[in-house]
């Protein structure tokens, strides 16, 4: 009798110790963007003009940021420095999480400077996901229970080539974040780089390029079935796309860039006088933000 109560003891034991071993991680809290919240934020970065580097609009995109922050009680930081004859800025907010390995969730605000479209607002590129951020910002900050990691938001500026990409010419905010965090030594805390571009379209239609991290989009697509939206999630035909995801990846940051660059037919809407507010959508804002709450909360937070 005494001898089988004890090996139901240690089985008891030797199980409660396996249980604690394989936990699994806490489920995701299920949090939602206000669609309404991110498509005004993106209209607020439209009615600023264009916002190409060193801008009136770039300028006023910042204030935006920093001060809508502000009143989420989150304290932006800005990252300005120069390059030749252009200043540029990123901005930085941070949110706390579980673990010590932080995710850094990003889009670039900048627009293209283009020469046969004087006032190139950029509705998709990159108003949709720059106001989407700001939204997540809002959604991670003031949660209950956010069931994710540490997380590093940032705006870049300078995304945009003036010519062509290079080494001194687009990339600029990301490069900059990417080189500042090796030499310092954080980027190897950093558990994943997530990018946010061109999420707005009304036909929403996200084609991951070839150079992203594959267990992370295994991942993605399996947080998009499970929210019945994996319709809109695809691939970019096998190809890479150059994008502020890059820096990151290059330096063996697990990476992903969601990004839909299937924008009107043939994607032809990219970086023309048809990217305009009555082209992208709330609804297709929220799917994106929904799909990437729930990812960020599902994280295995080492891998
Ligand atoms: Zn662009």
């Amino acid at each position: 009798m005494k001898a089988c109560a004890l090996s139901i003891l240690l089985l008891l034991l030797v199980s409660c110790g396996d249980r604690k071993a394989t936990e699994p991680p806490p489920p995701a809290v299920s949090l939602a963007v206000d669609p309404a919240a991110a498509f005004s934020h993106a209209q607020a970065m439209i009615d600023f003009g264009a916002r190409h580097s060193d801008s009136p609009g770039a300028t006023r995109t910042v204030d935006y940021l920093v001060s809508t922050s502000k009143m989420l009680g989150i304290q932006a930081s800005i990252d300005q420095w120069q390059e030749g004859e252009t200043t540029y800025r990123n901005v930085h907010a941070q949110t706390p999480g579980h673990g010590d390995r932080y995710v850094i969730l990003a889009s670039h605000y900048d627009t293209k400077l283009l020469h046969s479209v004087p006032n190139f607002v950029g509705a998709n590129d990159s108003a949709s996901s720059s106001g989407l951020l700001l939204e997540l910002l809002r959604v991670i900050s003031s949660a209950e229970n956010w069931g994710g990691p540490p997380m590093r938001f940032v705006w870049f500026d300078g995304e945009e080539c003036r010519v062509r990409y290079g080494e001194h010419d687009g990339l600029h905010g990301s490069k900059r974040m990417a080189s500042t965090l090796e030499a310092s030594g954080e980027l190897e805390s950093c558990r994943a780089m997530i990018l946010l571009d061109m999420i707005g379209d009304k036909d929403l239609t996200i084609t991951f390029p070839s150079n992203c991290d594959s267990k992370l989009l295994a991942q993605i697509f399996k947080t998009a079935e499970a929210q019945g939206v994996a319709s809109h999630f695809g691939f970019f035909s096998g190809r890479r796309i150059l994008d502020d995801h890059v820096p990151f990846f290059e330096r063996g940051v697990p990476a992903l860039d969601i990004i839909d660059f299937s924008y009107g037919p043939n994607n032809s809407f990219w970086h023309t006088s048809e990217d305009t507010l009555d082209k992208i959508s709330p609804d297709s804002m929220a799917i994106v933000g929904n799909v990437v709450l729930a990812f960020l909360q599902e994280l295995i937070p080492r891998e």
